[in-house]
């Protein structure tokens, strides 16, 4: 069972089985984390720079600003990197492309991508829009309670509340 804590080498095991049909694709981008710039920029022989400047864009998740390939039409468009429909990085695709979604554990597989990587417990309006995601059929997964992220009732409640601001 996907929980939490379950370690990413072990849900890279369980998602690994990506046969890169390119479906999900052509239907957006998958988010940038850790070497992932470094990676890409290298195995493209280009700067950073340049990378952002002509491959990815700026998106907010849960109060937070993060890189991903541009889509070729907007919104939901193709993935820039999707050429004939194959990912045309495959070897350092983002994290979150690894993290694939279309097996059968796709909703867990995103859930524990949203609360490791995406959801900061410390930051008050990540924690609330958290709690909207959960609230409009956001998959829970053991660990991912709003209790979970933070314990403390009290200080839940403020946040909930906007008491607690940021
Ligand atoms: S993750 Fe799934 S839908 Fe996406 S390219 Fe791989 S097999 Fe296709
Ligand atoms: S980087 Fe590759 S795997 Fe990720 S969305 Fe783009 S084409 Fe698909």
């Amino acid at each position: 069972m996907i929980q939490k804590t379950t370690p990413v080498r072990q849900i890279l095991k369980i998602s690994e089985k990506c046969n890169q049909c390119g479906n999900c694709c052509n239907y957006g981008a998958g988010f940038l984390f850790g070497d992932d710039l470094k990676n890409i920029a290298q195995h493209l022989n280009i700067t950073q720079k340049e990378l952002k400047k002509k491959y990815l864009e700026e998106k907010e998740q849960f109060n937070k600003t993060l890189l991903r390939p541009k889509s070729t039409k907007k919104p939901f468009g193709p993935c820039i990197f999707l050429k004939k429909n194959i990912c045309s990085i495959h070897s350092v695709k983002p994290l979150h492309c690894k993290i694939g979604n279309c097996n059968k554990h796709g909703e867990e597989l995103s859930a524990w991508f949203t609360l490791n990587y995406l959801v900061d417990k410390n930051d008050p309006e990540s924690v609330r829009q958290y709690k909207i995601y959960l609230e409009s059929g956001g998959k829970l997964i053991q660990g991912g309670k709003l209790q979970d992220l933070i314990p403390s009732k009290n200080k839940l409640k403020q946040i909930l509340s906007y008491k607690i601001l940021r």
